[in-house]
């Protein structure tokens, strides 16, 4: 597979374009675009958040894509995401002006289509369907354009975690209570995956995101932009540049098991990887979980004993907490309540699934182990 790299040091759309068209160039996009092609940009919205801060795809990014398409002929360009929290008008509208989307390129459309459609999946997929929002069913062309980050559950978000916001709003933690186990889980988001099959993926590293990602991290800038048509080996190559062991994430672990990724194939084209890479900060939930040292064949036991001794919980600071109800409305298992506009947990339930934390605008909330 071919996977670019160019090193672009700061926000600077010219040089963020040059690194795009590079990229799509070494990857052949041209050759697939055609006049009157409907083009779905698949960003990383989380969460309504500035975009000085590295926990969405920054809209100079997104620019600088559709750029590109529009210089290659194509006018029919919508941007869709579904954030974590409700899909509607309202709220996506707050989406878009808080990430900085209002001064997006003139031909990209901000999707306000909040239906989704049913897709079937084939007869071996654990999943038989997925609802995906709309504008994806009826895109032509996908690209996927994700930011480079941990993530409390998953340990990692790159190109296959950025799918799962084709799920519209609040179906989301209802897939985590569905399956609340990290292999399960896992399973079902290469199998989201390979449904929504992105073309292209644009990986956004100029700042990316250590420590309690996927939103309570903090800046770790690599200063890169990547893209690939194969996302599965590209999250292995990005983990690798982020110092983690790949194969410790399980999503990446299965990607490889399935033949998804082939990490052994993978030709290299741009700038060289840099030389002074450090590794990335693992969220709190990580941070006692060494199976990733361990050889593959001990990795998967290990990971299941370990996460029944070291099971997460979150816990609230009832200081910080500003009693907006974001963890309540996102927790799968109903086990939040906001009272005297504090947010209250009950452990019975608990699925660990982190998505209170996710949702949490003011950082209020840590991780508590078992142990
Ligand atoms: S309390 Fe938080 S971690 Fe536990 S199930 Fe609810 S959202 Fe998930
Ligand atoms: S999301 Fe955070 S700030 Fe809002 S109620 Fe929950 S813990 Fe408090």
């Amino acid at each position: 597979m071919i996977q670019t790299l160019y090193n672009v040091e700061e926000y600077n759309e010219e040089k963020i374009y040059e690194a795009v068209s590079k990229s799509f160039e070494a990857l052949g996009v041209a050759n697939d675009l055609k006049p009157g092609m409907k083009v779905v940009l698949k960003p990383n919205l989380v969460m309504a958040k500035n975009p000085q801060y590295p926990v969405t795809t920054h809209p100079a990014v997104i620019n600088a894509v559709a750029e590109y398409l529009h210089a290659h002929g194509i006018d029919d360009i919508t941007l869709a995401e579904s954030s974590g929290g409700l899909y509607n008008a309202e709220y996506m509208k707050n989406v878009y002006r808080t990430c900085g989307l209002k001064a997006l390129h003139p031909y990209i459309r901000l999707n306000m289509d909040f239906s989704s459609v049913s897709v079937n999946c084939p007869d071996n997929f654990a999943n038989h369907s997925f609802n995906l929002i709309t504008p994806v069913t009826n895109a032509d062309y996908i690209i996927n354009i994700c930011k480079l980050k941990t993530h409390a559950m998953t340990g990692f978000s790159g190109g296959i975690k950025n799918l799962f916001g084709t799920i519209p709003g609040l179906e989301k933690p209802q897939m985590h209570y569905r399956w609340p186990a990290i292999e399960d889980f896992s399973r079902m988001l290469l199998e989201l995956a390979q449904t929504v099959n992105p073309n292209v993926t644009v990986i956004d590293a100029i700042d990316a995101m250590e420590g309690n990602g996927p939103t309570g991290g903090t800046s770790h800038p690599l200063h890169l932009i990547m893209a690939a048509r194969d996302f599965y080996t590209q999250d292995y190559f990005a983990a690798g540049l982020m110092g983690i062991e790949p194969e410790s994430i399980v999503m990446i672990r299965q990607a490889v098991e399935r033949g998804l990724a082939t990490p052994d194939d993978i030709t290299l084209v741009g700038d060289p990887v840099p030389a002074d890479l450090t590794p990335f900060v693992k969220p709190d939930t990580h941070k006692l979980d060494f199976s990733g040292s361990l050889p593959a064949f001990l990795a998967k036991p290990a990971t299941a004993v370990m996460s029944h001794f070291l099971k997460s919980y979150p816990k609230v600071d009832k200081n910080i907490c500003v009693g907006c109800g974001k963890c309540a409305e996102s927790c799968p298992a109903h086990i939040i309540k906001i009272e005297n506009h504090k947010a209250k947990f009950t452990k019975r339930g608990c699925i660990s699934c982190f998505c209170c934390q996710e949702m949490c605008p003011a950082k209020a909330i840590s991780v508590k182990r078992a142990l």
